[in-house]
């Protein structure tokens, strides 16, 4: 049976995993930033050392794909498997690189074995998967594309906008316009990801295989006040945002209960203008993301969002608008993939139990334009997002000779 380089694969993600490491231990990648860029310097000299060539889309997606197979191999469509490098402030070393080292590290072994094969298999590494700038930016350009204006009004988590980041770190935003895949070029898409939730190592299972990953919606929510000076303005004349944007926040972990036991809400950032310990806030903006796997009790979710922010914003005399980006909608993963990750997990001698995903991935879009499939290994203490976050090398291993079994299987 053809395994992978596990040594080699372990020396990559500690490399990689060691590229914008901040103080606090932690990764600091955000999409197209420095680190970013260094990252993926180092994906394409690793690349380029294996004696593969890398295609970068308009958007910035790194795409890999099986030299010395025939025109005929190359005109059919192709199996792709990837996951992203960048990642979340202070974020860990598994989350995406596992995926996107190890699906290089199976397009290696492939190369290197001479492995005849009936389609090309592809690596991609999508851009910005952590929405610094759009929510699964890099696949979400593939699948549905974006407009110049959508790209222009992007504004990343530093304040930065999108045209102006992406340029410096050397992208072309006309080329970013057209990025959409043509229909009918993908035969089939796999990612591994670690599960970055508790459910395996629960188990004591090694390998899961995902059903199906929950809808993300959300953006921003700008409470609109009159901003006063902190001392003379009585209490009951006060058009106060943040007092608004808190009681509004208060109200969200019940938004979520009260539509599944699934639902999630969250606000993950906060800014108030003028933003002075002594000025009443005349603006406050609070960021939401919300999430469910079903499709209906997601509109029911944006719709109690946006309703219950109105009239909190009625009661405190302000104005209130809502930023939403398009809604990713949640995504079914294929039936037959999901039995062939189930029959090279059992034949490994490995334990595999299906979960859905309560994170999003770029497979959710990919699921738009091709049977896709998920792998996930167990995430220690069901940690991720933060510096701790970790798997043990046995997973990593375990979880890149099923990905590996799966790909050859797709693709042969
Ligand atoms: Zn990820």
């Amino acid at each position: 049976m053809l395994s992978i380089d596990a040594d080699r694969l372990v020396a990559d993600l500690q490399e990689l995993g060691q590229i914008g490491r901040s103080k606090g231990g932690g990764l600091d990648r955000s999409s197209f930033s420095t680190a970013d860029t260094e990252a993926r310097q180092w994906y394409m000299s690793r690349c380029a050392e294996a004696g593969l060539a890398v295609k970068i889309d308009g958007i910035g997606n790194m795409i890999v794909c099986s030299p010395n197979v025939s025109a005929e191999v190359a005109s059919r469509p192709a199996v792709w498997s990837g996951s992203h490098i960048d990642t979340v402030p202070s974020g860990g070393q598994f989350d995406g690189a596992l995926g996107a080292v190890a699906a290089l590290e199976c397009l290696r072994r492939i190369h290197e074995e001479g492995i005849a094969l009936n389609r090309p298999v592809c690596v991609a590494v999508y851009s910005d998967e952590e929405g610094n700038f759009s929510s699964l930016l890099g696949s979400s350009a593939l699948v549905r594309g974006y407009s110049r204006d959508e790209l222009d009004a992007m504004i990343g988590r530093d304040g930065d906008h999108f045209v102006d980041t992406f340029e410096a770190a050397g992208g072309d935003i006309d080329a970013a316009t057209r990025t959409r895949i043509a229909s009918g070029s993908l035969h089939a898409t796999v990612e591994l990801h670690i599960e970055q939730g508790p459910f395996l190592e629960q188990l004591g299972h090694q390998i899961g295989i995902v059903t199906g990953i929950v809808g993300m919606g959300g953006g921003v929510v700008t409470f609109r006040g009159r901003s006063d000076h902190a001392g003379t303005t009585p209490m009951a004349v006060r058009r106060d945002a943040l007092v608004a944007a808190g009681a509004f926040l208060a109200s969200c972990p019940s938004l979520a209960t009260s539509t599944s036991s699934r639902a999630v809400v969250t606000c993950g950032l906060i800014s108030v203008e003028p933003a002075s310990a002594n000025v009443v806030p005349g603006v406050a903006r609070v960021t939401i993301d919300f999430r469910d796997p079903d499709a209906d009790r997601m509109v029911t979710l944006e719709t109690k969002i946006i309703d219950t922010a109105r009239s909190i914003a009625e009661e405190h005399h302000l104005d209130v608008d809502f930023d939403f980006e398009r809604t990713i909608q949640p995504a079914p993963l294929d039936a037959k993939i999901q039995g062939m990750i189930e029959g090279n997990a059992k034949a490994r001698g490995l334990v595999a139990s299906r979960l859905s995903s309560a994170a999003g991935h770029d497979s959710q879009n990919m699921a738009l334009v091709a049977p896709t499939g998920m792998i996930f290994v167990p995430s220690i203490g069901g940690r991720s997002h933060c510096p701790e976050e970790s798997t043990s090398w046995a997973d990593v291993e375990n979880g890149a000779n099923v990905l590996l079994d799966t790909i050859i299987q797709l693709a042969t």
